[in-house]
């Protein structure tokens, strides 16, 4: 087989893979190829019809395949080559990667560049570890969404919804909407993990009860699910309650407990993976720790809105056009630099991306993300470096189900001698 040399690769034609496409080729790439599994782009978008897409770039509410379509119709009128029905199935720390599929077999491209835009998948029922029997009836938010939405099925008529993640809360009011009687949805944290919006617009506005430290304790049923145990949890120890348990009657149960960075191909590169976020670690260009490997989108870390995944997709698309261009004096160098700025999670913090800038430092401002550890009012977001405190501000409210994002002026400290900014989350409400 032979190698075929390419510039620019980039995996998966989600959301993240097509904005970071349509800004490397503005960046000047002309050689680049966008590698997908699925038969067509759109990645996650194509199963979620609802709308609430949109509001931030294109300032309208638009549906996940209308969204989808704003940048697939970039990709077509730039020319920009794409091949679906195509699995990567490996990469190598030299920018090796082996695709395989019916139409052209196994292939190798030899990529100067290698954008990762692998997005997520659902925690399965397998890593839950709920006693009871295997039957049918059981499946995840995401598959119960892809047979509504995109296969005109309806998976049950009575169901419960184990998670109050995105994806369960608009399965709730989709549920609702074909015909189905939606019990309950059962969270064992004592707040919904997804976005306030999506809880009053699905479940409060449809009347269906959110049952917050509580999960669910046995799953009864021979071929098809016939019933759940749920149990109130213990606060401190999130142990179920024997006392507290009841029976509901319901032929579905949907998962919705976790999205989990797909960072297989990623490890294979031998890219160095956050044990919190579960996706690359990354610097402010979005280069992972192997040279020349860029990662954007769900694969990076779990994102809420999609706006931010086009916008983080960007920046590595133009930051890997950079690294192509590179010269000796190119500020964009060949390998992380070995005394980085390392960005650290403090009190109150989980997952902050990116974990290090690199120096020099000539953005104005540093794009930071990370969820709060729990609900916070009256939130203050402080940013120490090297242990003094440089940047602070106030936040109405915090909660892990918001992704926040934060833009630190640079001139608030010494980019060129600081070693660590460590930022914290503070006043806790519950
Ligand atoms: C149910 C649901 C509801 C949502 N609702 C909203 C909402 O209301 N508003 C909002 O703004 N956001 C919403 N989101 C979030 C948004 O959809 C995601 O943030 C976004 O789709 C992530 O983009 P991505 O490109 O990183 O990942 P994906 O969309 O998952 O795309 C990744 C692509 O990579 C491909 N791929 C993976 N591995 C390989 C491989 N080895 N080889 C080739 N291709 C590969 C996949 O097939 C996929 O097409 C929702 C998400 C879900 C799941």
């Amino acid at each position: 087989m032979t190698e075929q040399k390419v510039d620019l690769i980039i995996i998966g034609g989600g959301p993240a893979g097509l904005a970071a496409a349509v800004a490397a080729w503005d960046a000047g790439c002309r050689d680049m190829l966008i590698i997908e599994r699925d038969d067509r782009l759109g990645g996650i978008l194509q199963q979620c019809i609802h709308n609430g897409f949109g509001l931030h770039i294109f300032h309208e509410e638009l549906t996940g395949p209308e969204y989808a379509h704003r940048y697939i119709n970039q990709v077509y009128e730039r020319g920009i080559p794409f091949q679906c029905g195509s699995m990567v199935v490996d990469v190598t720390a030299d920018r090796l990667v082996t695709v395989v599929s019916a139409r052209h077999g196994l292939q190798q491209f030899r990529a100067g560049a290698v954008i990762l835009g692998m997005g997520c998948r659902e925690r399965p029922r397998g890593a839950l570890a709920i006693p009871g029997t295997n039957c049918a009836g059981i499946m995840t938010t995401g598959t119960a969404q892809r047979l509504v939405n995109l296969e005109g099925l309806v998976p049950g008529r009575r169901i419960v919804i184990l998670g109050s993640g995105d994806i369960g809360l608009i399965m709730a009011r989709r549920m609702t909407c074909v015909g189905a009687e939606v019990l309950a949805c059962v969270e064992i944290m004592p707040f919904s993990s997804g976005l306030t919006r999506n809880v009053v617009q699905c479940l409060n506005d449809y009347n269906i009860p959110l049952l917050l430290q509580h999960t669910v304790v046995e799953i009864h049923g021979r071929e098809r699910l016939t019933g759940v145990t749920l149990a109130a949890v213990d606060p401190e120890t999130r142990q179920p309650i024997g006392e507290t348990q009841q029976y509901i009657e319901c032929d579905t149960l949907l998962l919705s407990v976790g999205l989990i960075p797909e960072n297989e191909l990623s490890r294979s590169a031998g890219v160095a993976v956050s044990p919190v976020t579960q996706g690359p670690q990354v610097d402010q260009h979005l280069r992972t720790s192997v040279p020349g490997v860029f990662a954007c989108g769900n694969v990076l870390h779990v994102h809420d809105l999609v706006d931010e995944v086009s916008e983080e997709a960007a920046r590595a698309g133009q930051a890997a056009v950079a690294w192509l261009n590179r010269t000796a004096r190119s500020v964009v160098s060949d390998k992380l630099e070995k005394s980085p700025v390392l960005v650290r999670d403090g009190q109150g913090v989980r997952g902050i991306v990116p974990q290090q800038m690199t120096r020099p430092v000539l953005q104005d401002k540093i794009h930071l993300s990370f969820r709060p550890d729990a609900v916070y009012k009256q939130a203050t977001i402080r940013v120490e470096a090297d242990g003094t405190e440089v940047f602070r501000q106030k936040r109405l409210i915090m909660t892990p189900g918001e992704m926040a994002v934060l833009d630190l002026p640079v001139n608030r400290f010494s980019v060129d001698t600081v070693t660590e900014l460590r930022v914290h989350v503070g006043v806790k409400e519950s």
